[in-house]
């Protein structure tokens, strides 16, 4: 099982932010990781019933703030969340990937190969991240219109 193999790894990953190693924050990790697609937080209330609403918003946001995993937006408008690269700090995230969503599943993809070209924005503006969406059809999606 994926879980128990990777538990150590995120074990210490919260070692490293100095959270404490609760059963939710593993779970919800182990979880993250075990998809291939950023996730909502609904959709994460319904794979884990048994973490209640609030806990996993708490898990959530102490997650983002200390670098552990960040936020994009689905073509609705929905956060959903992804793993960081291991280089993303407290309060310093470095996800400078292309993001993907899929016109058809609705699914953010975090293609983090896709590293984006340095970005210099005009006098004054200070950026604090940089996000790029891409949209079409997802590799899963594609097929299936080929089928057709
Ligand atoms: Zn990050
Ligand atoms: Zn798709
Ligand atoms: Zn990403």
């Amino acid at each position: 099982m994926i879980q128990t193999r990777d538990t150590q790894y995120f074990e210490h990953l919260l070692d490293k932010h100095r959270l404490k190693k609760t059963a939710p924050r593993l779970r919800v990790l182990s979880m993250m990781s075990s998809r291939n697609t950023a996730t909502s937080q609904p959709d994460l209330e319904n794979l884990m019933h048994d973490i209640d609403r609030v806990t996993l918003y708490r898990i959530l946001s102490a997650f983002e703030e200390k670098g552990i995993i960040h936020k994009v937006f689905d073509l609705n408008g929905t956060a959903n969340y992804a793993l960081c690269s291991s280089n993303c700090t407290e309060h310093h995230h470095h996800d400078e990937h292309l993001h993907f969503n899929c016109v058809q599943c609705k699914n953010v993809y975090c293609l983090n190969d896709m590293n984006l070209p340095a970005i210099n924005l005009p006098a004054g503006f200070e950026p604090q991240g940089f996000t790029i969406y891409a949209n079409g059809l997802c590799p899963k999606c594609s097929k299936k219109a080929v089928k057709k």
